[in-house]
């Protein structure tokens, strides 16, 4: 395959090339065929009420089934992906899937939930994102209240006029938009007032709420609390990620925290299988 490629990369391949190195640069080619191939999967992970512990919603995570390497994760290949500009075709083909998907749940007569797909930072910012988004909800016909968008922290921190006017082109839509990873980037908690209306959801890091206890209490628990309160007063919900414990989840609900996602209720599984999750409630 390599020597296919031409003389130069065969060369690179065994002369000075290291596993890690090698697997990136595969990596990198295989995933250019993989939309192709059907090797992307979405798969789906609800979102809980800490009230009444009903899936309210759902986050789209993608996965790839690679022939060799089996089951690549995003972290791994999201980044690649962004370098080399496939994002945009794979993008493409998160949000269509999503939605379609979507469409097809609610037509079957299941509840009708709003589904999350994350935005790439690099993708967020580029000219035809709405444009994009528009013409698949117009294609699939879902309605935008169903589909919201999560965007990290640190990639609405930068550029605030341009964030600022793509998050009310959004919202004008009627997408719901989610500040993803909160905690893991720089805003102070100021900032985040200037978000108030831009923002509907805040979704506090898995790094913190893995940290919630009772007895070995650090600045998550108060970090945790903090946020809650001052999201709440800027009118937006707080989803935790990453919620594992009934500790976590008695620490949150004591917070008010509005929304849970973790492996407590259930971990990102196949469409099928959400599909039944949805239709009989909890396993
Ligand atoms: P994220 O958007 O913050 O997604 C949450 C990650 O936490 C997911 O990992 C999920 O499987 C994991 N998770 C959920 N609950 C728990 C838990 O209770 N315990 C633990 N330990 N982990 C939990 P995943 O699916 O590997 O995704 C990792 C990251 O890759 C995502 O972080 C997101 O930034 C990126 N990603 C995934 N799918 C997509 C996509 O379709 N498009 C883009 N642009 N990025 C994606
Ligand atoms: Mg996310
Ligand atoms: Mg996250
Ligand atoms: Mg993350």
């Amino acid at each position: 395959k390599a020597k296919a490629k031409g003389k130069n990369t065969y060369q690179i391949f065994t002369s000075s090339m290291n596993i890690e190195a090698y697997k990136l640069f595969a990596l990198e080619s295989d995933l250019r065929k993989a939309l192709e191939l059907n090797q992307l999967e979405l798969y789906y992970q609800p979102q809980y009420s800490v009230g009444t512990q009903q899936i309210i919603g759902a986050e789209a995570l993608i996965r790839w089934n690679h022939p060799e390497w089996g089951l690549v994760s995003p972290g791994e290949f999201i980044p690649i992906a962004e370098e080399t500009g496939m994002i945009i075709e794979i993008g493409k083909w998160i949000k269509e899937t999503a939605c379609f998907q979507n469409k097809a749940w609610q037509d079957a007569g299941l509840p009708a939930i709003p589904i999350s797909i994350n935005l790439s930072a690099h993708r967020f910012l580029q000219k035809d994102l709405l444009e994009n988004i528009k013409d698949i909800l117009a294609k699939t016909k879902l309605d935008p209240k169903y589909l919201q968008v999560e965007i990290v922290e640190t990639s609405l921190l930068e550029n605030e006029k341009v964030v600022f006017s793509i998050l009310d082109e959004l919202r004008k839509i009627g997408i719901k938009i989610f500040m993803d990873d909160f905690g893991t980037g720089y805003s102070s908690l100021s900032s985040l007032k200037r978000f108030k209306k831009r923002i509907d959801t805040l979704k506090i890091d898995q790094s913190f709420i893995n940290k919630l206890s009772r007895t070995n209490v650090d600045g998550s628990n108060f970090f945790t609390k903090t946020i809650i309160e001052l999201a709440h007063h800027l009118e937006m919900d707080v989803v935790a990620e990453g919620v594992e414990t009934t500790e976590q989840l008695e620490i949150l609900k004591e917070y008010n925290c509005n929304h849970i996602q973790g492996y407590l209720f259930s971990k990102p599984i196949p469409a099928d299988e959400f599909a039944a999750l949805l239709k009989y409630g909890r396993f």
